[in-house]
């Protein structure tokens, strides 16, 4: 599986759960830097995805961030 597909994969899997790039890279295995390419690239499909600026579900940090999530 390509790291896109994985990234894809598991934001599916998911659903309804929102992740900044911190707790993708933990749970995906992918680093940050490539998390933040390929969530805004998922961001492109507004009927799939989101990606806003809020806090972590995941309560991995009190500050904001980019969350993404599958719809
Ligand atoms: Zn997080």
């Amino acid at each position: 599986m390509t790291n896109p597909e994985k990234v894809y994969d598991f934001l599916k899997k998911n659903i309804r759960n929102g992740f900044c790039d911190d707790c993708l890279e933990k749970r995906v295995g992918v680093n940050r830097h490539e998390v933040n390419t390929i969530a805004s690239t998922l961001a492109l499909f507004p009927k799939e995805f989101t990606r806003v600026s809020a806090t972590c579900p995941q309560q991995c940090s009190s500050r904001d961030k980019l969350v993404t999530q599958a719809i």
